[in-house]
């Protein structure tokens, strides 16, 4: 099995949104932007050591780069760049999905992000033949490690013994 894609949504999974409770507190980062200071500087050493390679798929496209990675102690990632909308999209079907199955071509993929849906999974299990893992994260709480530990569980699940 070739090394998987790690599609990595921001909102959400890295900067989480809509909780009641404070977020918390992180040393603060950047001035211009304080959404910056709910990104867990310790998630870029653990999504590095999954073993995937990590992709953005946000649309914060470029600024991913530019913003995000520094804060993670992340090197440039490549970026999923969206297509505009053809408007004939499966109804439901998150506006990712296809691309990112496009992108991922032939090889195994994780996909993590917030607004993952049931119509999602059953679409990608149904035009994508390699593994593929459709992980929701809460957005309230961002990326928490029982979320770390079923990539991990999916990926030992998957590890191809001649790797
Ligand atoms: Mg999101």
């Amino acid at each position: 099995m070739s090394l998987p894609l790690l599609f990595l949504d921001v909102d959400g999974p890295l900067i989480p949104f809509g909780a009641t409770q404070p977020y918390p507190a992180y040393p603060p980062y950047d001035d211009m932007n304080p959404l910056l200071d709910r990104v867990n500087p310790a998630h870029g050493p653990r999504l590095a050591g999954l073993g995937c390679e990590l992709v953005w798929a946000t649309t914060w496209m470029d600024d991913a780069n530019d913003c995000v990675s520094p804060r993670l102690g992340l090197a440039d990632l490549p970026v999923v760049t969206w297509p505009r909308s053809t408007g004939d999209e499966p109804v439901g079907l998150h506006w990712k999905t296809p691309t990112l199955v496009r992108q991922a071509a032939a090889r195994p993929f994780i996909w993590l992000d917030d607004e993952i849906t049931n119509i999602d999974r059953d679409w990608v299990h149904a035009n994508h033949p390699e593994p593929v893992l459709l992980h929701k994260v809460d957005p309230t709480r961002g990326l928490t490690d029982e979320d770390f530990a079923i990539l991990q569980q999916w990926l030992a699940a998957h590890e191809s013994p001649c790797k």
